[in-house]
């Protein structure tokens, strides 16, 4: 793609990336045919390449974002399933991210928009805030019909029963069984250990039941995942944690770092291009990059011990967008299942993004509310026993559209691995 920008504003390393991926574009519109927003919605507008031109546009020009384009950029789900399906290599995901970044600059949305989004980016990387936000959603689902439709879909995806664990935070250690093989930080995360805390611990387990120490490093929290995609600036997130794992690095040593979250391990494994150019950061944010690893990763290294429990569970894996189009994790987690004894099987259209994408399901409640129902559709059509996710988001997005057990794939390998079997899975013999 042919583009126009000027000298002064391919000084800017951030305009300058983006030309390097505009350019790369062949607008050959392969991508539409997987983008899941183009699929329910049939506008061109709504697709990788129509965003790509609105977005060249604004850039170009230096244009600030109108309501049109904001509505279609907002349309996206960040599910990159448009990286994957690219002959061109297009990064989409860095170009959507600063165009997400010139609309908070450059548009001014309604006050209440506005108040929601930084309501999100404040809670949600901060367990005790978002635990006690959850609890007062218990209540406000008494007056929904009194409430506009966004917060209406937040309060429905808030849990009926509140897990009441304290936070898992730093420092923490837990040590290998046996003869320690590796040492392996965790992120203990933010939301995800407030909804779901056996993740977590199931992870521990598994982990150190497979001769590894876990450490949950000093000083580290939100991966900054969640407030990046609103378009703020989660730098600080990021900033805070590259510091506390690189004194653990230069401490006791790093194999890995684990993530349980694929959204946030996509965000992480992306931190060494986040601080390319920053004197202090670039290396130690590049070498964690490099440590980074979906937890499905750091076990398929290892390998799984022989399964305790009979096999022959039917397990219908979804794929979450951040693991297979964010960063190419596809085939680990299903043949980690299979060593495990679970009959893996694959749903049809399982490129598609169930509708979660961070905050996507309450920002777009319509858009994600059809996507789910086609996602649990075509979960439900392979009739399995158990659904697995290797992410909190699309854990909570699919439940809340089935009445089948949904959980992560660590709390399988942990169960059949000798740890307990998941809370809502029937029993196995
Ligand atoms: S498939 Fe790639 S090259 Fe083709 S239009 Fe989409 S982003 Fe551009
Ligand atoms: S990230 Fe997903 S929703 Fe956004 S343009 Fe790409 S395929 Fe479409």
């Amino acid at each position: 793609m042919q583009t126009n920008f000027t000298l002064a504003q391919l000084a800017d390393p951030d305009t300058r990336e983006s030309e390097k991926i505009l350019r790369a574009c062949v607008h050959c519109g392969f991508c539409t045919a997987t983008c899941p927003t183009y699929a329910l919605l049939g506008d061109e507008l709504d697709s990788p390449r129509g965003r790509i031109y609105l977005i060249k546009d604004m850039l170009e020009n230096d244009r600030p974002a109108t309501t049109e384009v904001v509505k279609h950029i907002d349309r996206c789900l960040s599910c990159l399933s448009c990286m994957t399906t690219c002959p061109s290599g297009v990064n989409y995901m860095h170009l959507v991210d600063h165009g997400r970044q010139h609309i908070e600059r450059t548009f001014s949305r309604p006050w209440h928009d506005r108040l929601l989004r930084q309501l999100f980016g404040y809670v949600l990387p901060r367990p005790r805030v978002f635990h006690a936000a959850l609890r007062a959603a218990q209540i406000g689902k008494v007056f929904a019909p009194l409430l506009p439709a966004r917060l209406v879909a937040a309060l429905a995806l808030a849990p009926r029963r509140l897990p009441n664990s304290a936070p898992l935070v730093g420092p923490k250690r837990f040590a290998a069984e046996g003869q320690r093989k590796k040492r392996v930080a965790l992120l203990a995360g933010c939301a995800q250990q407030v909804l779901a805390p056996e993740i977590n611990a199931a992870t521990i387990r598994l982990l150190t039941r497979h001769g590894c120490e876990v450490v949950i490093a000093e000083g580290v929290g939100c991966c900054g995942s969640l407030t990046h995609h609103l378009g703020q600036d989660a730098t600080d997130f990021a900033r805070k944690n590259i510091m506390a794992w690189s004194r653990e690095l230069a401490g006791g040593g790093l194999d890995a770092i684990a993530i349980n979250t694929s959204g946030c391990g996509t965000t992480i494994k992306d931190y060494g291009f986040i601080f390319r150019d920053d004197p202090v950061l670039a290396e130690p944010a590049r070498k964690i990059s490099e440590l980074a690893r979906d937890i499905s990763e750091v076990m398929a290294e290892i390998g799984l011990q022989k399964p305790k429990i009979p096999g022959g569970r039917r397990v219908a894996y979804h794929s979450a967008c951040s693991l297979q189009h964010g960063q190419r994790v596809r085939q680990q987690p299903k043949a980690l299942l299979a060593q495990a004894g679970f009959v893996v099987l694959d749903p049809p259209e399982g490129h598609l993004c169930c509708g979660s994408a961070g905050t996507y399901n309450i920002l777009q409640p319509e858009i994600a509310g059809k996507l789910r129902d086609r996602k649990v559709e075509n979960i439900e059509r392979v009739a399995p026993d158990i659904i697995a996710a290797g992410n909190i988001g699309c854990i909570t997005q699919i439940a809340s559209g089935t009445s089948l057990p949904v959980v992560h794939t660590v709390e399988l390998l942990d169960w059949a691995t000798g740890g307990p079997r998941p809370s809502g899975v029937a029993d196995a013999s």
